[in-house]
């Protein structure tokens, strides 16, 4: 079986929920002073649930990442912002981010992608990673996925009479740079920059947040259910109700007729909320 088919079948089970049979082996080099029976990485910290709110402790990188990577790469150390300084503002996040190198994903990344959108917004869309087109120009969702949930909102909104376009949602992901081959960002590098995100939702202080996939619902609701799941059902992030429904790059795929149907309800139902 080609590379190309196995992708595309992992994909498939990944946006199904089916996320397990995506974890690679860790590879990472004991060090001189850690024993070869150890793990190279230690077990992620529970996800943030509503009932269970994390702390800036809690969003502390693990140590063994504080100085070396997956492959053995030496990392800067994380110094990682607190969760979310008093009147924390978009442009002091991108601050703190600046030329960031506290996870693996800096190494093959060629532009932090933040987030775009009014920052006044009712509504917050968070997908899962940048891509190819998004590494490129430093914006989120501008390649197919994203013009295809452009043409989402914008066309919702018309037909349900809700006077927004695109411009007037914020959109961001879970992790800002582009993981490599677009493969799932690992739970420590969504640990790590989900910090971020978590920053940018608490400084917008929307209505409500569309959860686009299942990375983006599980670093926001702590959670290894899968979209069919999750969707169309409301969640919370803290006091913020959260819709999931599917990544637009999911319902690209010609097989996924139901999916489509589903995602423009789940959209309706999130717009209504928000806006009427
Ligand atoms: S993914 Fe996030 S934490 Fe990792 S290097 Fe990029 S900005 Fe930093």
């Amino acid at each position: 079986m080609s590379q190309d088919a196995i992708a595309q079948i992992l994909a498939y089970y990944r946006d199904l929920g089916i996320k397990d049979i995506y974890r690679r082996t860790p590879t990472v080099l004991p060090s001189a002073s850690q024993p070869a029976a150890k793990p190279a990485l230690p077990p992620p910290p529970p996800q943030p649930t509503p009932q269970s709110l994390p702390t800036p402790q809690s969003l502390s990188a693990p140590q063994s990442l504080q100085s070396r990577g997956r492959e053995g790469a030496v990392l800067l150390p994380p110094e990682l912002p607190t969760m979310a300084p008093a009147n924390d503002t978009l442009e002091k996040i991108i601050a703190d981010i600046g030329d960031c190198r506290r996870c693996r994903l800096c190494e093959a990344r060629n532009k932090i992608v933040f987030g775009s959108g009014n920052p006044n917004t009712k509504i917050v869309f968070v997908g899962e990673g940048p891509g190819e087109d998004e590494d490129i120009q430093g914006l989120p969702f501008v390649g197919r996925a994203g013009q295809l949930l452009t043409a989402m909102i914008d066309n919702t909104a018309k037909k349900e009479g809700i006077p927004i376009t695109r411009a007037d949602v914020y959109i961001c992901n879970v992790v800002k740079c582009r993981p490599p081959k677009n493969r799932t960002p690992e739970p420590d590098e969504m640990e790590i920059c989900g910090q971020f995100l978590f920053r940018q939702l608490l400084a917008i202080k929307p209505k409500a947040i569309c959860a686009l996939g299942s990375t983006a619902a599980k670093a926001l609701l702590g959670t290894k259910d899968g979209v069919m799941k999750l969707r169309g059902k409301w969640h919370k992030w803290r006091d913020i109700p959260v819709m999931v429904t599917y990544h637009p790059s999911y319902l690209l795929r010609p097989y996924n007729q139901n999916a489509k149907r589903e995602s423009w309800e789940d959209l309706k139902k999130v717009l209504h909320f928000v806006y009427n």
